[in-house]
């Protein structure tokens, strides 16, 4: 019989990377925590219609990258591509915006059906933020700080935040028709894709990852040309909040993110470590979604990371400085005490000490071989725990155990099995 895989690009986690993978997960919660974001989870499954009307039908997201199908009841559903649109649906549907602004986030898998490789799967994850009802340009700045502060202190090294400002619709409708105006007399020297997005989904081709193309933009009319004077004060006003908090960044007027309903301030924080899948985070202002699914107008702004890029970077950190913040992330508790036992009262003894010791808070590791002392000494040592917990059936008949100090100096002691505070407060101190 043939060995069962996994699906192409959906990816097992296994416990060693997920050492590393929750560490991430701590330090962003508690970021979000003390900038007063709460949790919010929303199903994996939606309606495909909340993607079509919340992402738009000209990307390549919904166009050409979503996992569909019809349920058992006939309705058409998809797993979530990402995480903005579920939000704002959650928070529409349980009146969370009559509450005032909203500091959400999430984490959780997301589903596309790309190619996969190195930093792009089909199955892959996303840490977000979303704040419905952020007006100021004040709260871009503190948004991206949030990401920027994030990431620095899981000891990512080597980002550039790049930054655009997409403007009003209003702005972007006047570039449209400039841009394609002028690529329209050079469409030629377009590649496929690019042509077919003239009329499709036309500022997509800005960001085109292929490389003729890239030239040809190079004298391409700018965004940046085309604000209207509002937004050209309000983005300048972004960049001195930023300058302000000593966070840098790279103007990139090419920069516009993928999904339509972005406006104002747009975002990438970039990796050098990456290659070709480079973007760790992206995020931006989208003052025009939560009106298009049926809610108020409300201006809101986000960003998502993607944790499997992330790790990457953080991987290539931790083998630069091995002893940095990043390479700390991966460090594998070690047990207090490794319970070495052999004989029938004893398995079923160290059995029910191993739950005594545990439910005082230590980290115990219970050999349940019931193999040799030898063997299981051998385990003990290779486990790094600080102490030894020795059970025979002998040990069980006198009613006591032997804790025997493994990493450090000490003599061996023997405590009554009775007696759990005593074995704790061994175990404790070395
Ligand atoms: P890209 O241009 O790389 O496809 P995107 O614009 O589609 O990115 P977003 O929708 O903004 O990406 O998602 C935010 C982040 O999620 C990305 O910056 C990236 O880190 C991560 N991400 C997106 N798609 C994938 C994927 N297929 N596999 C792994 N990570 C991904
Ligand atoms: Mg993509």
């Amino acid at each position: 019989m043939s060995q069962l895989q996994s699906l192409r690009g959906m990816v097992d986690l296994l416990p060693e990377a997920l050492q590393r993978w929750q560490a991430v997960e701590a330090m962003a919660r508690e970021h979000f925590q003390r900038s007063g974001f709460g949790e919010i989870r929303t199903p994996l499954l939606e309606t495909t219609d909340l993607f079509g009307r919340g992402i738009g039908e000209g990307t390549d997201v919904v166009g050409k990258e979503m996992y569909s199908f019809q349920d058992r009841g006939d309705r058409s559903c998809t797993l979530r591509p990402e995480g903005t649109a579920s939000v704002v649906r959650a928070a529409l549907q349980h009146g969370l915006l009559s509450q005032g602004a909203q500091k959400l986030w999430y984490a959780g898998p997301m589903f596309r059906y790309e190619r996969p490789q190195a930093g792009r799967q089909r199955q892959f994850h996303q840490i977000g933020v979303e704040w419905l009802g952020a007006e100021r340009a004040r709260s871009d700045v503190e948004v991206i700080a949030l990401a920027w502060d994030l990431l620095a202190s899981l000891g990512v090294g080597g980002l550039q935040l790049e930054l655009n400002s997409l403007g009003t619709a209003e702005d972007r409708h006047d570039y449209r028709n400039a841009l394609v105006a002028w690529l329209e007399q050079r469409s030629e020297a377009l590649d496929p894709d690019s042509q077919a997005r003239l009329s499709t989904n036309p500022l997509r081709i800005l960001d085109s990852k292929n490389k003729d193309t890239q030239a040809l933009l190079e004298d391409a009319p700018t965004l940046a040309d085309a604000l209207a004077d509002a937004s050209r004060e309000r983005f300048e006003e972004v960049q001195r909040g930023l300058t302000t908090l000593g966070i840098p960044f790279r103007l990139n007027p090419r920069l516009v993110r993928g999904l339509d309903y972005y406006s104002h301030t747009a975002f990438e924080i970039t990796s050098d470590q990456l290659g070709a899948q480079a973007t760790v985070c992206g995020g931006g202002r989208y003052d025009g979604l939560i009106s298009q699914l049926g809610g108020p107008q409300t201006p809101a702004i986000g960003w998502a990371l993607g944790m499997e890029r992330l790790l990457l970077v953080l991987e290539a950190a931790a083998q630069a400085d091995p002893n940095g913040p990043a390479a700390r992330l991966a460090v594998i508790p070690i047990p207090d005490a490794y319970l070495v036992n052999r004989g029938e009262r004893a398995e079923t003894v160290g059995l029910s000490l191993a739950r005594s010791l545990r439910q005082q808070g230590l980290t115990v590791e219970l050999d349940g071989s019931g193999s040799a002392f030898g063997k299981q000494f051998k385990r003990a040592d290779r486990s790094c725990a600080r102490w030894a917990l020795v059970l025979g059936d002998e040990e069980v008949e006198r009613g006591e155990v032997r804790l025997k100090p493994l990493q450090q100096q000490g003599e061996e002691v023997t405590v009554a099995l009775s007696g759990i505070a005593a074995i704790v407060e061994t175990l404790r101190t070395y």
